[in-house]
Formats: C-alpha cells, sequence, structure tokens
C-alpha cells in the first residue's frame, strides 16, 4: 500500500495529496504550549484536526503525543509529508527523513508559485516589491486579464478602495458573516483546553468564545460561498476604514481557512473573479481582493524564505522595548484610549482585528513606542488566529515596523491621531483629543507620532517621503514640552 501522509495543522484540505493513503495527524503537546497561543487559536487547530481525522475515518491516526518525533516513533511506519511551512519545522522534517521516519519531502502546497520559480522570477532584481510580484502573478495565472492586459485598463484600483466609513452609521449594515455550528468535537477542544490550561501544560492568551472560523472543508466552502454573494460587493471601498461597532466590516475572514490549508487560494480568486464576470460584483471590489490573495499573501510567504532568517531579527531604527503586560495579555481594561482598547479588546475576544486596525493601531502604537520587532512580529503570530511564522516577519518588521531599512515599504507606517480620526468613528467617544498634542487631553498617538518622528529623525533623514513631516517637526511649537509629556507616560497603558 502507499505511503502514509502525514499532514500537519495546517495542510488539511484537499490540495494536500491523501489518495489511498493512511494519514497520520498529531497534536504535540510541544507544539500547542510552547508559546503564549491565543487560546481561539489552538481551538481552532485542535478542532480541524480532530474534525480531519473524523472525516478520513478508518484511514486516520490521530496520535496526542509529547512532540512530533515521539508520534512518529509510536506510529511505527515511514510516513511521507508536504514541506512545512516555516523554516524551523522543514529542518525538522529532513531531519526525520535522515533518521527513516519520513519518507519523502513533496513541496508545500497551499500556494500558487513555487520557490523555485519565484527565484527565477527575481533573478537579478535589487528590490522585489509587491506591485510587480502582483502583475506578474494576474500575467502568469491569467486573472482578471483580458488578453495580455488587465480587465478595465489598470493593474491596481486601490485608490478608489481608501474611502473612509460613512459618516453616521454604527455599521456598513451587511449581510452578516458566514458563521459555523459548533458540535461535540467542540466541546471535547474546550475541555481539554480547560484542563491543560489548569494543569500548566498551556498558558493561552485572549478569552474564549463561540467558534468563528471554519475548521472543515465543508465549512471553508460554505464561508467562501457566503463571503463572495453576500459581502464581497461591498469590500473594495471601505476596506481600510474601522468602525467601533461593526468590527468585520466587509472583510472576508477566509485567511483562517486558506492559512489552515482548507482552501486554495486558487480557488477563491476564480470565485471572485466568477462574480465579477457574471456582474455580481464591482471590478474595484474583486481586483482589491484579488490583490490580497494572489498578490500580498502569496508575497509575504515567497518572502519569508527569500530574506532569510536573519531578517526577523533586522531593527533598523534600534527598537529594543519589550512589550508591555498590558499589551501582551490583551488588557483592554486597562486603557484609555478607545481605538486602541477596541482593537485590543477585538483580538481578546476572537483573536481576529482586520490589517487596518493591525497597521494604524497596534503596529503604530509599537512602531511609536519602539517595541523591538522581533517580539512584536513573535506576539502577533501568536496572538492572532490567522498568524503563522512565515505570515508575520515580512508584515510586521518589514511593513509595519519598517525594521528592514526599507527592503518592504518606502516609508514607515507612522501617524497621529488625525489619520485614525478621518478612517473611523472612534476618537468621537474618547477622553482623548486627536488633535491636542500636549496636555490632559492630548491623543496619545498624536503626541506619541511627534516623539517617534523626534527619536527616528537621524533614520529618516535621507527619505524622500519623510522630508515634510520631519520639516513639521523642525517648525512645531512646544515640540520638548511634548517630548517630556510622552517620556513621562512611559510604557503604562494610554
Ligand atoms: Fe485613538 Fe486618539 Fe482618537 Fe482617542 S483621540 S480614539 S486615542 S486616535
Amino acid at each position: 500500500s502507499p505511503t502514509p501522509r502525514w499532514l500537519f495543522g495546517d495542510q488539511l484540505g484537499p490540495h494536500f495529496d491523501t489518495r489511498g493513503r493512511d494519514v497520520l495527524l498529531v497534536e504535540s503537546v510541544h507544539a500547542l504550549g510552547h508559546k503564549p497561543f491565543h487560546r481561539q487559536k489552538l481551538h481552532l487547530t485542535l478542532s480541524a484536526i480532530r474534525h480531519r481525522a473524523a472525516e478520513l475515518g478508518d484511514r486516520a491516526t490521530l496520535l496526542h503525543a509529547a512532540n512530533y518525533r515521539e508520534a512518529l516513533r509510536e506510529f511505527g511506519r515511514p510516513v511521507d509529508v508536504h514541506a512545512p511551512t516555516s523554516r524551523q519545522a522543514d529542518r525538522f522534517v529532513r531531519t526525520l527523513a535522515d533518521e527513516s521516519l519520513v519518507d519523502r519531502v513533496d513541496p508545500a502546497a497551499g500556494f500558487s508559485l513555487s520557490r523555485n520559480d519565484f527565484r527565477e522570477w527575481v533573478g537579478d532584481r535589487r528590490t522585489v516589491r509587491m506591485e510587480a510580484f502582483y502583475r506578474f502573478q494576474r500575467e502568469r495565472l491569467g486573472i482578471l486579464m483580458d488578453g495580455d492586459r488587465p480587465v478595465g485598463g489598470r493593474w491596481s484600483l486601490d485608490e478608489e478602495n481608501r474611502e473612509p466609513p460613512p459618516k453616521g452609521a454604527p455599521t456598513l449594515d451587511l449581510p452578516a458573516p458566514y458563521r459555523p455550528r459548533e458540535d461535540d468535537i467542540d466541546e471535547g477542544v474546550r475541555e481539554d483546553l480547560d484542563r491543560w490550561t489548569r494543569d500548566g501544560i498551556i498558558d493561552p492568551i485572549g478569552n474564549d468564545g463561540p467558534r468563528w472560523f471554519p475548521v472543515t472543508r465543508r465549512e471553508a466552502l460554505a464561508a467562501l460561498h457566503r463571503f463572495v454573494e453576500h459581502r464581497l460587493p461591498h469590500f473594495g471601498p471601505h476596506e481600510d476604514a474601522m468602525l467601533a461597532g461593526d468590527p468585520v466590516m466587509a472583510h472576508s475572514l477566509l485567511s483562517v481557512p486558506m492559512n489552515l490549508g482548507l482552501l486554495d487560494p486558487l480557488e477563491v480568486v476564480a470565485a471572485v473573479e466568477d462574480a465579477y464576470r457574471a456582474g455580481r460584483v464591482e471590478l474595484a471590489s474583486a481586483e482589491g481582493f484579488v490583490r490580497q490573495v494572489i498578490g500580498w499573501r502569496e508575497y509575504v510567504w515567497q518572502l519569508y524564505w527569500h530574506f532569510g532568517p536573519d531578517y526577523r531579527h533586522r531593527n533598523e531604527h534600534g527598537a529594543t522595548g519589550p512589550l508591555p503586560r498590558w499589551f501582551a495579555r490583551l488588557d483592554a481594561d486597562a486603557v484609555q484610549a478607545r481605538c486602541l482598547s477596541d482593537v485590543l479588546a477585538g483580538v481578546r475576544d476572537h483573536g481576529w482585528v482586520h490589517h487596518i486596525p493591525r497597521l494604524m493601531v497596534l503596529g503604530n502604537w509599537a512602531l511609536q513606542r519602539g517595541f523591538r520587532p522581533s517580539a512584536l512580529s513573535d506576539w502577533f503570530r501568536c496572538a492572532f488566529v490567522d498568524g503563522y511564522e512565515w505570515v508575520m516577519p515580512a508584515n510586521v518588521v518589514g511593513m509595519s515596523q519598517h525594521a528592514d531599512g526599507g527592503a518592504m515599504a518606502t516609508k514607515p507606517y507612522l501617524s497621529g491621531g488625525a489619520y485614525i480620526h478621518r478612517m473611523s468613528d472612534y476618537c468621537g467617544g474618547c477622553v482623548y483629543r486627536p488633535s491636542e498634542r500636549l496636555g490632559e487631553k492630548a491623543c496619545p498617538f498624536t503626541a506619541g507620532y511627534w516623539a517617534a518622528l523626534d527619536r527616528m529623525s537621524g533614520d529618516l533623514a535621507g527619505n524622500a517621503r519623510m522630508r515634510r513631516p520631519l520639516q513639521n517637526l523642525r517648525s512645531l511649537a512646544g515640540v520638548e514640552q511634548v517630548l517630556a509629556q510622552e517620556r513621562d507616560r512611559g510604557a503604562g497603558p494610554p
């Protein structure tokens, strides 16, 4: 009979080849407990693994073991495996091959482009920008193309997708996102997680709560369908906006099933393109979403390997601050700043907020306060249900913290309260004022913006895109008082 297939917890869909094979699934105590993961992230992973085992029935062996090596020894037959998604795990399975516990390592699945083809595309390019990669992907895959031209004549309609939230509306008032129904397997997972927490085997962060995300192929397809038919038409315009009363807005929540390996990114963009071609979705929404999937998602995956193991330690601005406990453990109630409190509460309660609160609230705060980029990257990986080792270095160290000397982004994503005020409805109900930088009502994001700019002014002096903000800093009235005020504020919750 063919060699059994070992599936990791992010390799659970049909594009990980299990045809006619026995399948090994492992719950490794070490993998679950070695970092403070979000409680709901652990739940999703375990629930997905157990559901997959139940689906496969007799063909599946599900082992609960101290670690993967022990599980393979117990299983007693060599296995084939698709290359895992982290450098460490990749090295590890190759060691297991040397020990004859693994027979063959197949290429990674769940991404549209192989690492070799990416290397070939990079060639001797000095910079690897997202725009060029995305265009290459569209052309290569023939997605949203008219012959050799992009549909509609432009590669990106991003400019149409930056609208603030609708004025005065507490929500976008859209059809609700797909929600799964929990079952006995979820109940079992919950009991195990409670017990392991009591026994000190795991130390999760965040709250438990009803499961928001798919864990089976069937659920993942239902979530995809629901999004494309009912919510995608509204995705584009307010993609970058935030509403306190509508944390999901028109976002898809599909990063979770894609990163669990339940959905293939190509089937996701095919469904989106079909909806566009059938006239059910505007191009700005279809293109904006396709760009996230075959553009951004694949780009950060490839960069994880391309930039190499030292990338996550890049620290261009010399930021060495630890993550304060209130931030790391999601103590939203300790925070008065309404935007930051609400976003931390979202992560605490769901392990998920969309990309703008991640970038412009959490990442912006960390950049302003000088948190160490590698520690922040680890935290994002653990606290978010879609966070994996490969996801966060480019997103956090590169894009959000600008700690890679500009390899990914041409300027830091540093902003004051005015940006948050324009793009959200947070400031109206806040004890602070976004326009004030001094005194009791000084917005900590606004004051923090100037303090951070001052701290990084040396590093940013040669950056053409930062010339204007640096000039503004030099002519800012009362700058010394702002700096003193922010030094006094220290690392406590704002
Ligand atoms: Fe956030 Fe400042 Fe607005 Fe308050 S005033 S919600 S702290 S940006």
